[in-house]
């Protein structure tokens, strides 16, 4: 039988993310799409030549690669810390800044005090700006309302945001972010009120995808963060971890004894640690812009990870303290420049890898039954998408098998 395609893409080269090659290259492809999916992928020549589509689009030798993820943002807030960064380089201390009620506390008050629709509409630039980019899911968390209700109201910001731009969402709960003022000195009892009250609510309301938490020594410790795991899979969602950000606490290797989907950061993960997450199929989660906006002197073991065969993902970490980054391309370029993984690494890592670091399977790939989430760029090799610093070389964006948005080469 004649395939017949709604859309039928020709002229491109594929950088299909499939196989062990890097980019899982086929030159001078074709990509037919049925519905909101990928129904052929392949050679030009080897197209059908009875093939018929509705719609077609010459791709004039660009290439296309799977819609990219970004599989760890903030970007639901009110406000943002400009002020506290030029305090900082105009000489004052972080101990200062955080004494004058800065730092997330400031972020935590602006985001309670914003409404839903000031919330969404703070939020939507930062999301556009993904988009614009090539990202075609993104993954957002709470963790600046700090009570239930605000928890769940930044949540239901973020589906809301996602469906505004256009960009499939997966929402994480990480009420375990930061002790709220309210429970100063008390963060056990906020663990509590987290278990008891704020998990349940935002599961029962299908308001989480996954749930998370901040184990550091300036977060929660592991027991606290062990607590929270299990109330999120009494609540059958599945858990990602802050890790071994600033120190090791061992938060590699708890996320793994949960089967978390992510550990992320990792910068002072012990070798166990990685085994751990190699056992367990976790996906470390890369995160440039904060290492960088942070300068931290101390890159995530990344030969460890990669000797290990542990995915590595790319993320913005998009957050009004750490990485105010909107750009998931000049994290390609950090990733590189700063942690040293290859290209085909970097583009792994922003889409088939931190597919998975989500828990989805259906997309981060160029594949028949894929989800038709597909970039083309004007570039000459995928590898130049990494080697840019500035700039977006991207030509068209087919979203769930819909071309929307396009450019003239
Ligand atoms: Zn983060």
């Amino acid at each position: 039988m004649s395939p017949a395609f709604d859309l039928l893409i020709t002229g491109a080269h594929l950088a299909t993310m499939t196989g062990d090659a890097p980019y899982g290259e086929i030159r001078d492809g074709a990509l037919g799409i049925s519905g909101e999916r990928i129904a052929w992928v392949g050679a030009q020549r080897d197209l059908p030549r009875d093939a018929s589509a509705h719609r077609r689009l010459d791709a004039h030798g660009a290439w296309a690669t799977p819609g990219l993820v970004d599989c760890h943002t903030h970007l639901v807030y009110a406000g943002n810390r400009a002020n506290e960064f030029e305090a900082l380089l105009t000489g004052a201390t972080y101990a200062e800044i955080a004494q004058a009620g800065g730092g997330i506390k400031a972020t935590v008050g602006a985001t309670r005090a914003a409404s839903d629709e000031e919330l969404v509409a703070a939020s939507r630039p930062r999301l556009a700006a993904l988009a614009s980019e090539g990202v075609t899911t993104v993954e957002i968390k709470s963790g600046y309302g700090l009570d239930t209700a605000n928890e769940c109201r930044q949540l239901a910001a973020a589906r809301r945001v996602a469906a505004d731009v256009g960009v499939d969402v997966r929402t994480t709960l990480l009420a375990a972010h930061a002790v709220p003022a309210e429970f100063a000195g008390r963060p056990d009892d906020y663990i509590d009120l987290v278990c008891r009250e704020t998990i349940p609510a935002a599961a029962g309301a299908g308001l989480a995808d996954a749930v998370d938490a901040f184990c550091e020594t300036i977060g929660f410790t592991p027991a606290q963060t062990r607590r929270v795991f299990a109330a999120a899979l009494a609540h059958g969602l599945p858990v990602k971890l802050h890790a071994d950000q600033l120190s090791d606490t061992g938060g590699a290797a708890l996320a793994a004894e949960f089967d978390a989907l992510s550990a992320d950061h990792l910068e002072y993960t012990s070798e166990a640690g990685i085994a751990a997450m190699a056992r367990a199929g976790t996906v470390a989660v890369l995160l440039p812009g904060a290492f960088y906006a942070l300068r931290e002197t101390r890159a995530p073991p990344v030969a460890a990870l990669r000797a290990r065969g542990v995915p590595m993902a790319v993320a913005t970490d998009c957050n009004p303290g750490t990485s105010p980054a909107t750009s998931l391309l000049l994290m390609l370029n950090m990733a590189c420049t700063l942690f040293r993984l290859t290209p085909g690494e970097a583009l792994a890592g922003v889409t088939r890898h931190a597919a998975r670091a989500l828990g989805i399977n259906d997309r981060g790939t160029l594949a028949a039954g894929q989800r038709a989430d597909i970039v083309l760029w004007d570039i000459a090799s995928p590898a130049e998408l990494c080697y840019r610093i500035g700039g977006n070389p991207g030509r068209g964006i087919v979203r769930a098998g819909r071309l929307s948005e396009r450019r003239e080469p």
